[in-house]
């Protein structure tokens, strides 16, 4: 339970538009740790908006990879694809006419308004301030169209997006790990599209809604996500919910230090499951990807790390994914195991090759 009395509700959000990835598994650990360690309930919800990228292939790497690390879902989407619990559904594809309902009270509210601005003229904007110099930024044109003016276009056939206001004004995330953090909404990029001409609505819309509406409480994840944060924030304001608590977890770096990339590092868990790697090292090497005991032990079972987890551990600096130590820890595990268990783990091994 948390201080508030409430009861703790986390989540991780993968979009299915690539293979399982150790950032999300990071991102997944430590919200399962947190979780378990206050009594709080661990969500998987999958964001699947991106209906270009997103494919059921990735999404069941991602499941069965979370099923094989002993990360699978309290509520939500669990391995065999099926949904748990009764705040759902909880893929973000079947929540379309959801999304089309809170827009329209925002856009009844006055809170958000239709934008008739065609492509054309939105990258006559954008190229004038790039040559100006300045971030991308929306103008503001349509933000000022009577509801009268707005319906007549409306009816007239005109398609239009539908954007929310952002107000002037400072935004503080008093996030769990990096301490007061404070963005001016003007550097947001002006008012925000969070359904598209074709009704099809935007990641930062999708997300405020669904934390919202599932209960979110302490919303955890990667540094990346940082910058959006200001944005959720106003959204949750507008649509009048409590906010939840944030934690954004350091990047995970290449060793030359750059933002972890497939070209640099090995990203997909499934590739480190297929080189034998164990799960009790792979979740113990994650969970020092960020956090320390802040002692010297460094091989630890999950029931270990779980009694240890806090937040207050949780560096801010970049974790560096040093392969090397991976390989340490595994053979470490894989010392540890019992006869019986290591043959049954090499078996599959075996069976392939032969
Ligand atoms: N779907 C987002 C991602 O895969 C996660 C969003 C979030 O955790 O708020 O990066």
């Amino acid at each position: 339970m948390s201080s508030e009395g409430t009861q703790m509700r986390v989540r991780i959000a993968p979009s299915p538009t690539g293979p399982f990835h150790i950032g999300t598994a990071r991102t997944a650990l430590f919200n399962l740790l947190y979780a378990r360690r206050n009594g709080g309930t661990y969500i998987v919800r999958v964001e699947d908006t991106d209906v270009a990228r997103s494919t059921a292939e990735h999404e069941a790497d991602i499941l069965e990879g979370l099923r094989w690390l002993g990360l699978e879902a309290d509520e939500g989407v669990v391995a065999a694809g099926e949904e748990r619990g009764d705040r759902g559904p909880y893929r973000q594809s079947a929540r379309t006419a959801r999304y089309a309902e809170v827009a329209q009270q925002l856009h009844s509210r006055g809170l958000a308004y239709h934008c008739f601005c065609t492509a054309a003229e939105l990258e006559v904007e954008r190229s004038a301030r790039d040559k100006a110099k300045l971030p991308p930024r929306y103008s503001g044109r349509c933000a000022t169209i009577s509801a009268e003016e707005s319906a007549r276009r409306l009816a007239a056939g005109e398609s239009a997006a539908l954007r929310f206001r952002i107000q002037p004004g400072v935004v503080v995330i008093d996030d769990l790990v990096r301490g007061r953090v404070e963005i001016d909404a003007e550097t947001l990029g002006g008012d925000l599209v969070i359904l598209r001409a074709d009704g099809s609505p935007l990641y930062h819309f999708t997300v405020v809604v669904d934390d919202a509406d599932m209960g979110i409480t302490h919303v955890i994840r990667g540094e990346d996500h940082l910058s959006n944060t200001p944005k959720h924030i106003l959204l949750f304001q507008a649509l009048g919910v409590p906010l939840p608590k944030f934690a954004h977890l350091p990047l995970i770096l290449n060793p030359d230090r750059t933002k972890m990339s497939k070209r640099k590092s090995q990203t997909a868990i499934a590739d480190y499951r297929a080189e034998g790697f164990l799960k009790e090292a792979i979740i113990n090497f994650l969970a020092l990807l960020g956090w320390s005991t802040g002692s010297e032990d460094e091989i630890l079972s999950v029931e270990e790390i779980q009694a240890r987890f806090d937040l207050d551990h949780v560096q801010k600096a970049g974790a560096v994914f040093d392969r090397t130590r991976l390989e340490w820890i595994n053979g470490q595990w894989i010392r540890k195991l019992s006869h019986d268990d290591l043959l049954a783990r090499l078996r599959p091994f075996y069976d392939r090759a032969a």
